[in-house]
């Protein structure tokens, strides 16, 4: 509301194209990435701006507050392996590498950071953080089999826990594969359910919900669910939303919630960028995004809160998108 009090449609219309040139940071400039790995050598790539405004502007910044609001950083993963996504903007990669996710789960552990689900997040959360110590929770979508043999003997060995979501069509009695990549299996998802690791629905089919009808939409969180429980004899009370979260559809956004909680969920995951807050809807967390590209620096600059500013120009990206695909104004 408060920006289209700023910048008229119509305005945002005019200048739709530069503005979104602008504010695909996590896109053309996310592509340059000057990161730094946990070894210390240089990749020899361009400036990438997202990483420059954290760790030059933030996190100095929010070095000098000593107040910060309770928060839990939710970390967003996907596969685990050595895929090469040279070709992808770094913001959109989605595979870290093994190294990299060893690094990444031994800081967390060395700074002390302790595991929860979802649920008990906000739980936490409701509670002001009290006397819950640092908290994290790390969460895989789409539920790609490099968890069970690259993820899981990590957490293993760090003492963590994750919540996988499951694109339940694409887990079968043997693999199935899910873009060009092979997905757990029900008995592996079993046994690894035997070791402590929780799973939640990413709908049936990994469809773009926004662009479904009601009935359909229904279907999918329902039937993710109950097969999940069935296969493994335990509620499902957790929902990741595949793809971009359409936060600017407001309307949309307060249906879904609705059908979530008839539908039995409890709290649920969204790509909108930040850590969990006291004010977060349970039902749609913030996470941070997490790849190779996540060095040290940038890594603990994420957990630290010194990425959440980058929600705005991702809100203000999407809301000159519907407003370009909707000039109507609707909703
Ligand atoms: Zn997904």
């Amino acid at each position: 509301m408060l920006l289209r009090r700023a910048l008229p449609v119509s305005t945002l219309q005019r200048r739709s194209s530069t503005i979104e040139l602008r504010l695909q940071l996590p896109g053309y400039l996310l592509t340059r990435d000057a990161a730094v790995d946990f070894t210390g050598s240089a990749q020899p790539m361009a400036p990438r701006i997202d990483r420059l405004i954290t760790l030059c502007l933030v996190q100095p910044f929010l070095r000098l507050l000593s107040q910060r609001a309770a928060s839990i950083p939710i970390l967003m993963y996907h596969s685990v392996s050595e895929q090469d996504e040279s070709a992808t903007g770094a913001y959109y990669r989605t595979s870290t590498t093994p190294d990299r996710f060893a690094a990444q789960m031994q800081w967390l552990k060395d700074q002390g950071y302790r595991s929860c689900s979802p649920a008990q997040a906000t739980q936490y959360l409701r509670e002001n953080m009290s006397g819950a110590g640092k908290q994290v929770v790390i969460t895989f979508d789409d539920g790609y089999r490099d968890f069970y043999s690259h993820a899981f003997p990590v957490l293993q060995q760090y003492g963590f826990s994750a919540i996988v979501y499951l694109p339940t069509a694409f887990i079968g009695n043997t693999s199935i594969q899910f873009k060009g990549k092979d997905c757990l299996t029900w008995a592996e998802v079993r046994e690894l359910r035997s070791y402590g690791m929780w799973f939640g629905s990413h709908t049936v089919n990994h469809p773009q919900l926004h662009d479904l009808g009601r009935a359909v939409i229904r279907e999918e969180i329902r039937n993710s669910k109950q097969e999940i429980e069935e296969k493994l004899g335990c509620p499902v009370k957790s929902f990741a939303y595949p793809y971009a979260f359409p936060q600017t559809d407001v309307a949309f956004s307060r249906w879904l919630r609705e059908a979530l909680v008839a539908g039995g969920y409890s709290d649920g995951v969204c790509t909108m960028v930040g850590r969990a807050k006291r004010e977060s809807d349970p039902l749609f967390l913030e996470r941070l995004p997490i790849n190779s590209c996540d060095d040290h620096d940038f890594f603990t600059a994420k957990l630290n809160g010194a990425y959440d500013w980058i929600a705005k120009p991702q809100y203000l990206a999407k809301l000159v998108k519907s407003r370009r695909f909707k000039p109507s104004g609707k909703g």
